[in-house]
């Protein structure tokens, strides 16, 4: 561990090297070591590192204006992220809000959501449920939405108390989720908590198409998104789709509600939106939302930094790249090949007991026990060894010990979306080197348990 002095500070004391350059999927440290990032970052570079058309077209808004602010101008670069944006939502969701990341992006959607029950009279309305674990952000609004004990534990005196309902995880509780049998069990578990507030609290259900760092890549059993949004139209709650992670590719589809032809009333993206080239968020909502807002007297909610015109055209630019590219295609075709890469290793490394994903946000799961799927006992922290050691060896994932009544170590792999399957291969052999390492390294202690 590097120990050098700095007035910087994040989350603990770990260091990490100094980044140097990063390209494509590549990244030097000053030292002069290569990783590949097979987490995109935190799901972020879902194009790459240092795409020159991106640049290019940052370096050309950078010489016409770099700020203005946007309750004293109008942008072409915001413009024309909006049009597009709109373009990639579903029908309906045309007006687009931008922000500078997810927590932000969250922060906006529940604000807008309660001004708009207040604009259509519905003022008892304020309650979001949303589901555990889940992850919404940082902040004290998102937070309260957020389910994931390390992070929230100590702010909730400060929070206000939201309604949560369980997150599918079929493979941990037996239940097929292929059968839709299996959906439809945990979303009426949404109808049951909208009877328990009762309705007319209720404004909306937030949630994550497809789980990110919370449940680790993992999809919605059959049928469940589907239910979801039929029990929101029943009791007229709003239904919100967090795509910060999903968004922009991700699993295969420019959005993930694609997967189920939703109609949702907002969705909120980040990460893969910017794709790191600029701190960059957005939310789209429904325009019968935002029609009834201003009327009602204008959107009480807004950041200084919203709407920046490099920004946006960053912004603009990733998209273009994504479509030139056709990347989309790319995360889903390549996703199929990791998610098969990945079975492999489980049928050679006991130690993983569930593989999942979709397009390119795949993750594996590790278990003491395949037949009880008895997680790692806690002390093992195996979610941040195996990080370490992976880094080591020059390959970059991602990894979340969930907590929430269920215990368990899952480490997401989620590559840009510009990977070749010689890529694949070079990370498949970076994971198969460090799962040896880490199972010796651990051996003594499960021998210990078992
Ligand atoms: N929502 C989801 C699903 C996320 O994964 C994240 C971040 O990981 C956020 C919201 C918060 O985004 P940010 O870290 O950009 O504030």
């Amino acid at each position: 561990m590097n120990q050098r002095p700095s007035h910087l500070f994040y989350q603990g004391r770990q260091r990490r090297p100094v980044l140097d350059q990063a390209r494509g999927v590549y990244m030097w440290d000053v030292d002069g070591k290569r990783y590949l990032d097979g987490s995109s970052g935190a799901m972020v570079c879902n194009i790459g590192h240092s795409n020159e058309n991106v640049l290019e077209a940052m370096r050309r808004q950078m010489e016409k204006s770099t700020f203005g602010y946007r309750l004293h101008f109008e942008t072409e670069a915001s413009e024309k992220l909006a049009a597009k944006t709109a373009a990639l939502c579903p029908e309906g969701l045309n007006r687009v809000f931008f922000v500078s990341g997810g927590s932000e992006a969250v922060e906006s959607a529940m604000k807008l959501a309660r001004q708009y029950a207040i604009a259509v009279g519905k003022d008892s309305r304020w309650k979001i449920i949303s589901r555990a674990p889940s992850y919404h952000g940082c902040t004290l609004g998102a937070l309260a939405i957020t389910s994931y004990d390390p992070l929230t534990k100590p702010f909730e005196p400060m929070m206000q108390a939201m309604p949560k309902i369980p997150a599918p995880r079929a493979y941990l509780d037996g239940l097929d989720p292929e059968d839709e049998a299996t959906g439809h069990h945990y979303a009426d578990m949404l109808e049951a908590q909208i009877l328990a507030e009762g309705p007319d609290t209720v404004l909306a259900f937030i949630v994550e198409p497809v789980g990110g760092a919370s449940t680790g890549a993992l999809p919605p059993p059959k049928g469940y998104m589907e239910r979801v949004q039929e029990i929101c139209r029943k009791y007229d709650v709003l239904l919100i789709l967090d795509e910060v992670m999903t968004g922009a590719g991700r699993t295969g589809k420019f959005l993930a509600c694609e997967h189920w032809d939703l109609q949702p009333d907002i969705i909120v993206m980040s990460k893969g939106f910017a794709a790191g080239y600029v701190p960059l968020g957005a939310m789209a909502a429904h325009e019968r939302l935002v029609e009834a807002v201003l009327d009602a007297g204008g959107f009480l909610h807004g950041y200084t930094y919203a709407g920046n015109p490099l920004a946006c055209a960053a912004g603009v630019a990733v998209i273009e790249e994504i479509e030139r590219q056709g990347l989309v295609q790319n995360s889903a075709t390549m996703g199929a090949k990791l998610m098969d890469r990945l079975e492999g290793l489980m049928q050679r490394y006991p130690i993983i007991g569930d593989v999942r994903g979709m397009g390119l946000l795949t993750a594996f799961e590790f278990m003491a026990d395949r037949k009880t799927k008895a997680p790692l006992p806690a002390h093992l922290k195996a979610f941040d060894r195996f990080v370490n050691i992976a880094y080591d060896n020059g390959l970059i994932v991602y990894s979340r010990r969930t907590r929430n009544g269920v215990e368990g170590d899952h480490i997401i792999v989620a590559p840009p979306m510009i990977v070749t399957e010689g890529h694949l291969d070079e990370i498949t052999q970076m994971l198969d080197t460090s799962l040896a390492q880490f199972t010796d390294e651990i051996r003594p202690e499960l021998d210990k348990i078992a």
